[in-house]
């Protein structure tokens, strides 16, 4: 890169609030330059490991045909229209409430527009059905809208070719040091590192699109706890917060859910951080349908306090604060038909009783027998039903069983060694209805932009399936629309 050059908006990222927001501020008639970090094959963060799937507002299956291609063959596949108050309902129940109504309100009502506007700049859409998300069984509806055509890589390709086709250039292995502000508070230039040392880019503003914190252990151990530095990373390795850093440095205000993120119990032999071949495989969620038990033999959380889709972020953290971050999901032959299909990749440990399985996995085998008698002695003698809360239970076992309390007693018993992984992390930056960034007086930090991941005050608790990437490009766009105007 050569020395000192200049240009109206800086980009920070290359996945999809990035790119969204390049295509905007060029739009907008800015001069645009995108930073990645990664080389060109990993561009893109958490965005290639996901099913792209968008939740938005419409009015049903005859709305959407709009967005497909004309052959697109909807046959019997029905979607229930999806409005403001379902939108809104669903990211009242996923956040307990907590999500920051002004900026929810903003994703819902520009959802379907955006949508449109990333159609009209070559984004391909196609019916959710290769994730048959329609079996995953919910209160929150997830077959709601729309999947970018081949997924989460397909969606990095789209848009890259998007912004390329607008002379835009992504400046691959190049990441943004530090952001340096004028006289008057405004931001004036960035510094970038690349294979050749370190460059200044003059600009008038820059967009954080960067991601979250949750490939970096130190901020991890800081932020949410100990127990996550050895989480398994589900995406990329290059989102390790440094918008965070680089935007706190300069006086932006922290907002949301700093000690929250998104996880899954996961199989304990997960690679350390997102491998595309292997991430959707990985997660372990038919715990309802069984117990699970610590290294001691000891059950230590209600594994049937709802739908697996409303508790695993909960169970993957309650894993993690196990002995060695680890526990094992016991199931005997009534369960095993019902597994997720996932499963069928683990290593796991097989026998005919509970004694002889604690000596294969390590555990205590008279622990382990007590437990699972223990756990017996009140759980029914029934089937499994796994898409209904059966409210079998056992109340008075301590942890209790709310739901799938069922007799654990037809060999060959299994258990499969899990863990707890880290998706993304919620606490991010503060900003308002133009996806400013704001200060901590609430005043905006002239010339400085978020979108995406980095963004604070969306998801507390839990998040809502398929409303990351939707909040990502909705303030993607709004960035760069206004930053370009600067
Ligand atoms: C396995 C998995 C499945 C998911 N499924 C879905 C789904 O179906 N639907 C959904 O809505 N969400 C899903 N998510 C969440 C979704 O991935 C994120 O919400 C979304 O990708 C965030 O987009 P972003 O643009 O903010 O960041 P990212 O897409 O993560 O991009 C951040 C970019 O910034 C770059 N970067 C980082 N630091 C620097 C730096 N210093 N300088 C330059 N560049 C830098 C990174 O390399 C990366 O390219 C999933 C996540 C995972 C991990």
């Amino acid at each position: 890169m050569g020395k000192n050059i200049d240009f109206d908006v800086v980009v920070v990222g290359a996945g999809n609030a990035a790119l969204c927001a390049a295509l905007s501020a060029s739009e907008a008639g800015a001069t645009v330059i995108v930073l990645e970090k990664s080389p060109k094959h990993s561009q893109g963060g958490n965005c290639p490991y996901t099913g792209a799937g968008f939740r938005f507002t419409h009015s049903g299956i005859k709305d959407l045909k709009s967005l497909l291609p004309e052959n697109t063959a909807t046959g019997e596949f029905q979607m229930a229209p999806y409005t403001d108050q379902d939108f809104r309902d669903h990211f009242m129940e996923a956040t307990h409430g907590d999500t920051d109504k002004e900026l929810v309100e903003v994703v819902i009502s520009k959802s379907r527009e955006t949508i449109n506007w990333m159609h009209s700049n070559g984004v391909r859409w196609e019916l959710p059905v290769n994730i048959n998300l329609e079996n995953v069984p919910s209160i929150i509806p997830n077959q709601v809208g729309l999947s970018a055509y081949e997924s989460g890589p397909g969606l990095v390709k789209m848009l890259t070719k998007a912004v390329e086709s607008k002379s835009i250039s992504i400046l691959y292995e190049t990441k943004m040091v530090s952001i340096h502000k004028g006289g008057r508070g405004q931001i004036e230039s960035i510094q970038v590192q690349d294979r050749d040392g370190i460059n200044n880019i003059r600009c008038k503003a820059v967009v954080l699109a960067c991601g979250g914190f949750e490939a970096n252990p130190e901020m991890r151990i800081k932020y949410l706890g100990t127990k996550w530095e050895t989480a398994k990373v589900r995406g990329s390795k290059y989102n390790t917060g440094d918008g965070h850093r680089v935007a706190l440095n300069i006086g932006a205000a922290t907002y949301g859910q700093w000690t929250g993120c998104h996880g899954t119990p996961i199989d304990l032999n997960a690679p350390r951080t997102g491998d595309l071949a292997l991430t959707d495989a990985m997660p372990r969620r038919s715990y309802n349908l069984g117990i699970m038990v610590n290294l001691d033999g000891n059950r230590f959380t209600d594994e049937g306090v709802g739908f697996a889709e409303q508790t695993f972020v909960q169970i993957g953290s309650e894993i993690l604060s196990q002995k060695r971050n680890m526990a094992f999901q016991i199931f005997d032959q009534r369960a095993v038909k019902h597994l997720e299909d996932r499963y069928g990749g683990s290593r796991c440990k097989n026998a005919k009783s509970i004694w002889e399985l604690a000596s294969l996995v390590g555990i205590n085998p008279a622990v382990l027998k007590a437990t699972v008698d223990k756990f017996n002695e009140e759980a029914e003698d029934a089937d499994y039903h796994p898409g209904t809360l059966d409210g079998r239970s056992t109340l008075s076992v301590y942890p209790a069983k709310s739901n799938w309390a069922i007799k654990i007693d037809k060999p060959p018993f299994i258990a499969y060694p899990v863990t707890g992984s880290i998706t993304y992390t919620y606490g991010g930056l503060k900003i308002d209805k133009n996806a400013r960034v704001l200060d901590l007086e609430d005043n905006a930090i002239p010339g400085l932009y978020a979108a995406g991941e980095i963004v604070g005050g969306i998801f507390y608790h839990n998040s809502l399936r398929a409303a990351g990437l939707m909040h990502g490009s909705v303030f993607g766009k709004l960035a760069g629309q206004h930053a370009g105007r600067l």
